[in-house]
């Protein structure tokens, strides 16, 4: 279990004072300038060693990242994104950073953006974050009052602007490339990668998008040192991360543990068990709507990192674990997972544009048991010529779910259709 003097986020439920001058009191923002002084390469080497992966869902290590960016500028400015639009189903993390605890999000662009030789800052806060928004950016006026951005920052030299830029509410906006056509005043559509944003990203220009959360512990982890942070969790999967616990638990919370903590654990320990206790427990989708659920049994010996997920045929996503007790209609579950995956898609892909409706379709007759059984596989069919081939992870996205839920609920399926036949379906499948 995480230790208290090692959570990275020491104000994450807005008790204390989010100011800076309770920032500073915490540990923040404290000889910012020396490590601004160590340089570019220190920086990106220490977070290599850290074994930092991406938080926002991919878990691209974020030192190799920064080191794409180029070391001598050919006379275009250079781009920092923060990623902020936070609008994956279950996804809840990165919020409260911003509200409770901007300045860790604040010096860590710093940091990053002096690490890969960046002009300026950007962050894409999503549109539905008014309040999150308007204590960000009292945060970032408070550091350019401070001299802390702005030019000479800290005293170092280092010229760095940071602009809060807010969305209108796309989901897709959400996806690095869409981000930087939003930016631009274009509408959010994911462009064809290559070029990618390290050689032509925003306005053209060399950029790199990260996550919140991804920035946010860059401070503490140059402060307290790259060991100390990759003592945390397994090899390749290492760090402090925070756990977002929403559905069928008897305490939802975000909470910051060691990676590789077990799931149960972290249910049990931090959000008091699922409801009903763990025997009630049906099935758990551990990193946002977009990744395969787990199923029980699966969830009895989960390790939440990247490895152990992914070789489960799952994902740890945005580490966004969303509980379903055995009282959930799990087809009608995945329903509304394909329903909001079709409403976003942002249809310029025809694999996307078309089989996210065709899926929604077919999943809206399976909550019914209206369908044969020979369309289970068809459906499958489907999602496996969606996964793959479309310019933007969107369509994987879409089909995952249900992939997941065939493969852990394939009888549960099959019983409603038979069901339905046989006049035997319940009232609340039949809604
Ligand atoms: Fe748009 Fe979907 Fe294609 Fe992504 S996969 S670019 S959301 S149509």
């Amino acid at each position: 279990m995480l230790k208290d003097q090692d959570r990275i986020f020491t104000n994450l439920y807005g008790m204390h004072d989010r100011s800076l001058a309770g920032a500073r009191k915490r540990g923040h923002w404290d000889g910012t300038a020396g490590i601004l002084a160590q340089g570019r390469d220190w920086i990106v080497d220490q977070i290599k060693a850290s074994g930092l992966r991406g938080r926002g869902g991919a878990g691209f290590p974020t030192g190799l990242k920064w080191s794409f960016m180029p070391k001598q500028s050919d006379g275009r400015p250079s781009y920092l994104i923060v990623n902020a639009d936070e609008s994956e189903p279950g996804t809840c993390k990165d919020r409260e950073i911003m509200r409770h605890d901007p300045h860790t999000l604040i010096e860590g662009a710093l940091i990053a953006g002096f690490a890969m030789g960046a002009d300026a800052g950007y962050i894409y806060i999503r549109g539905e974050y008014i309040r999150e928004r308007e204590v960000l950016q009292a945060a970032i006026d408070e550091c350019y009052d401070a001299g802390l951005i702005g030019k000479n920052a800290c005293g170092s030299g280092y010229d760095y602007q940071l602009y809060l830029h807010h969305g209108a509410g796309a989901y897709i906006c959400g996806e690095e490339t869409a981000m930087l056509e939003s930016l631009e005043g274009k509408k959010g559509m994911p462009r064809m990668k290559p070029p990618f944003p390290a050689a032509s990203g925003l306005y053209g220009c060399p950029s790199t998008v990260n996550n919140v959360e991804s920035i946010a512990v860059v401070p503490t982890i140059l402060r307290r040192g790259a060991t100390w942070f990759s003592g945390f969790g397994r090899p390749n999967n290492t760090g402090t991360k925070l756990f977002a616990i929403s559905g069928h638990v008897n305490n939802p919370c975000v909470v910051e543990d060691a990676m590789s903590t077990p799931l149960k654990e972290i249910l049990e320990r931090h959000a008091g068990g699922v409801r009903g206790g763990w025997n009630n427990l049906k099935a758990v989708i551990p990193g946002g709507s977009s990744v395969p659920m787990l199923n029980a049994a699966q969830s009895d010996e989960a390790l939440m990192d990247f490895d152990w997920l992914r070789d489960a045929k799952s994902g740890l996503g945005t580490a966004a674990i969303i509980v379903m007790d055995q009282s959930t209609d799990i087809i009608k579950a995945i329903w509304r997972l394909s329903k909001f995956y079709k409403h976003e898609s942002c249809g310029q892909c025809t694999p996307c544009r078309e089989g996210t409706g065709w899926m929604m379709r077919v999943m809206d007759r399976l909550v019914r048991g209206e369908a044969e059984l020979e369309e289970i596989d068809m459906l499958l069919s489907v999602t496996k010529q969606v996964e793959g081939h479309t310019i933007c992870a969107l369509g994987d996205a879409a089909a995952w779910p249900i992939q997941g839920l065939v493969r852990q609920f394939r009888g549960e399926i099959e019983d409603r259709i038979k069901a339905r036949k046989t006049g035997r379906l319940s009232a609340m499948a039949a809604e």
